[in-house]
């Protein structure tokens, strides 16, 4: 069958739609039919029921019908025009009134049949302000898009009215509804008794009840979570066979062992053996670590790069920030220069000399491990065998280098280490194509975090605390929220800095670290920190991420309340990182109910997955990723939370749809082909 391609008819061509129009339909995002037919209703207002006059209740919005008696154009004191009608039913009458719009008085006649919706006020008389209406022909009430049916609310730019798009819509679906491919197979939709596509335009737009408002509701909720999981086979599938099949030495995993002062724990082995059997498959590996912060992902990571070079591969090492790029490489190079191999820091602002020394050497082959920031995937860099990418995503999600790098090397295997720990059905549609190990728990020798959250009033007694601590020779994190001093504002950085280093703590080495430093001087002042040569390290958020000082068992942090939840966790996580208690002090205000709930939650849990579901609940999915770019796809009708029942239906059907007709070649799925092909042309192969 030749099947009409909506989605390649812009809106233009839509009755009524012409090329002024057309900007501000794009203006809202929608370029073509299909895009219309989507373009959700913000709510529904029920106009079903129309009353006589003399029922109305006041106060409500209802919908009368009746002839209009009489019509006035007068002017108000204040000088506006009024244009005002009387209708009447025979029994009772209503005023219609419309402030400064005198000009409609030219589209009615006395004795016209109108229908009325709005809120009914009583003044003298009963009355509705500026009310929807409809003019009813000869004919009587037929195909009212208005009045006397559940009517669709739109969010809408200037210039385009509710009644306009109704006519617009309607219309669109008069002529493309019944041509529009639909992209779910008939013998899955049968399975779950999902609507057609049809039958699902029509009612998401103009319900002629509510239960088939639902049933159009249910039907594309499978169908966005079925197209993304079908997307997510695709490309697992692209990835099967083209690999790297390396070769595990007897006794590698022992030798990787004795580079270790301490025993893995059972969920690390797990996960080298995962990474192991990836590895040594023909199918490149794609694979997430997804562990709470301090939970040793790094060492287990450590091990694919072993296991590469083992086998004659160079592999490279990315990290979100500078600091951590350079710690990785601290941790690396001590475990393996010793084993002969060459691991090199790559980040920006070396010195030119410096870089193109490290692209050469890269060229070569010389060099085996090279750990860098999203500097080491620049378009001048070569590799001469690059066998493994290791990303540190961290809590920041790289949905865009990691799809850049599979572009570059299809072939190479991908280790995505991550410390946001998120429920099973959100891991699915962020990482629906990858394979995932999870790591649970930490390593046995951690003792928990002491987290409180105190007043002012305790602020002599904690620096006493913080003191004596400093005395048997730990060391002490002080987090702030902001960087400047302004107006002698002691709780920025630069401010408490000041204020620890001059007034409280004298006696101790305090230092200074955030973002607007230069590079150089934050790896110095991290690097003094991690030699002890500092005891206090006042800060903002640049130690957030992955920063590991075993011995810093202090954190203080300043303004708690104006953290999220996973980032006050985060930043919780940089201590309890060794064999000593750690303590967590929060300071300030809880200023929202919001902020007490983090506040709250942070005290009482130092699990990541509790946290991450709380956070999760605290702020629902689009905020807790952030961003579009945060990889979280967009999903209009559905919550990834509330509705895993039906994700998880939509990806059973899509996985095994797509292995067993992997180029979607089969008749039956020639609508879900064409669909795929317009709207991820070139995003992924069929
Ligand atoms: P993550 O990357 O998950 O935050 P890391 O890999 O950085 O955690 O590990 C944190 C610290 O714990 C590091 O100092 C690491 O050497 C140490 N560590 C890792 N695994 C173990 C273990 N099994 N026993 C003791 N210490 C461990
Ligand atoms: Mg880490």
């Amino acid at each position: 069958m030749q099947e009409k391609n909506t989605t390649v008819i812009p809106i233009r061509y839509i009755k009524g739609v012409g090329p002024k129009k057309a900007l501000l339909f794009n203006k809202l995002g929608v370029e073509n039919v299909q895009d219309l037919f989507y373009y959700l209703p913000r709510r529904y207002e029920d106009r079903t029921k129309l009353v006589s006059i003399s029922d109305v209740q006041v106060g409500e919005e209802q919908g009368v019908v009746g002839k209009i008696t009489k019509k006035n154009v007068f002017r108000a004191k204040t000088g506006t025009g009024i244009f005002s009608m009387t209708v009447s039913d025979g029994e009772r009458s209503i005023e219609a009134v419309w402030y400064n719009m005198p000009f409609m008085n030219k589209n009615f006649n006395v004795g016209d049949t109108i229908l009325l919706y709005g809120k009914v006020e009583l003044h003298s008389k009963l009355q509705i302000t500026h009310p929807v209406y409809e003019l009813i022909g000869p004919d009587g009430i037929r195909d009212s898009l208005e009045i006397g049916r559940i009517v669709p609310i739109y969010s809408l730019t200037q210039d385009l009215s509710q009644k306009y798009m109704h006519r617009t819509v309607n219309g669109a679906i008069r002529e493309f509804a019944a041509e529009t491919v639909d992209c779910i197979p008939t013998y899955v939709r049968a399975r779950y008794s999902l609507a057609d596509l049809k039958f699902a335009v029509e009612n998401i737009h103009f319900p002629y009840s509510f239960e088939n408002l639902e049933k159009a509701y249910k039907r594309f909720m499978f169908e966005e979570f079925f197209v993304l999981q079908i997307i997510m086979a695709l490309r697992r599938l692209e990835r099967a066979g083209n690999g790297i099949k390396h070769e595990v030495h007897a006794g590698l995993m022992s030798e990787y062992e004795k580079l270790f002062p301490f025993e893995f724990t059972p969920c690390q082995k797990k996960c080298i053996s995962d990474i192991e059997k990836d590895m040594s498959s023909e199918k490149p590996m794609y694979r997430l670590i997804q562990g709470d912060v301090g939970s040793g992902k790094t060492v287990v990571a450590m091990y694919a790069l072993l296991l590469s070079a083992k086998n004659g591969y160079q592999s490279v090492m990315m990290a979100p920030t500078e600091i951590l790029a350079r710690q990785h490489y601290i941790t690396v190079s001590q475990a393996f220069m010793p084993l002969g191999l060459n691991v090199r820091l790559l980040i920006g602002g070396m010195d030119e000399k410096e870089r193109n020394g490290i692209l050469f050497d890269l060229k070569n082959g010389e060099i085996d491990i090279v750990i860098g920031t999203h500097s080491v995937f620049q378009k001048d860099i070569e590799y001469k065998n690059l066998g493994l990418a290791i990303i540190d995503e961290q809590h920041k999600f790289g949905v865009e280098q990691r799809k850049s790098l599979r572009e570059k090397n299809v072939k190479a295997d991908t280790l995505v280490m991550t410390a946001t720990p998120i429920p099973r059905s959100l891991a699915m549609t962020v990482y629906g194509d990858m394979d995932i190990s999870i790591l649970k728990g930490k390593p046995d020798n951690r003792r928990p975090v002491v987290t409180y959250w105190v007043d002012e009033t305790r602020r002599e007694p904690v620096y006493a605390f913080l003191r004596a601590e400093v005395k048997k020779g730990r060391q002490a994190y002080v987090v702030c929220h902001r960087i400047k001093k302004e107006d002698g504002d002691i709780f920025s950085a630069e401010g408490m800095y000041e204020y620890l280093r001059g007034e409280i703590f004298k006696d101790l080495r305090t230092a200074l670290l955030h973002g607007q430093m230069a590079a150089d001087e934050k790896d110095k002042v991290m690097k003094d920190f991690r030699d002890k040569k500092y005891d206090i390290l006042v800060a903002t958020t640049v130690v957030e991420v992955g920063v590991d000082v075993p011995n810093a068992t202090i954190m203080l942090i300043e303004d708690a309340g104006k953290y999220g939840l996973a980032q006050l966790h985060q930043l919780r996580g940089r201590i309890g990182r060794g064999e000593h208690t750690s303590y967590c002090i929060l300071f300030g205000d809880a200023e929202t109910d919001a902020s007490n709930d983090r506040l709250e939650a942070i005290t009482a849990t130092d699990d990541g997955f509790a946290i991450a579901e709380k956070d999760l609940d605290l702020r629902g999915p689009g905020e807790f990723f952030g961003t579009r770019q945060s990889g979280l796809p967009e999903l209009k009708f559905s919550n990834v939370l509330k509705d895993y029942k039906i994700m998880e239906d939509a990806r059973q059907e899509a996985f095994a749809l797509v292995s067993a007709d992997p180029h979607l070649a089969d008749g039956r799925h020639a609508g879900l082909r064409t669909s795929i092909n317009e709207r991820f042309r070139g995003k992924v192969r069929i």
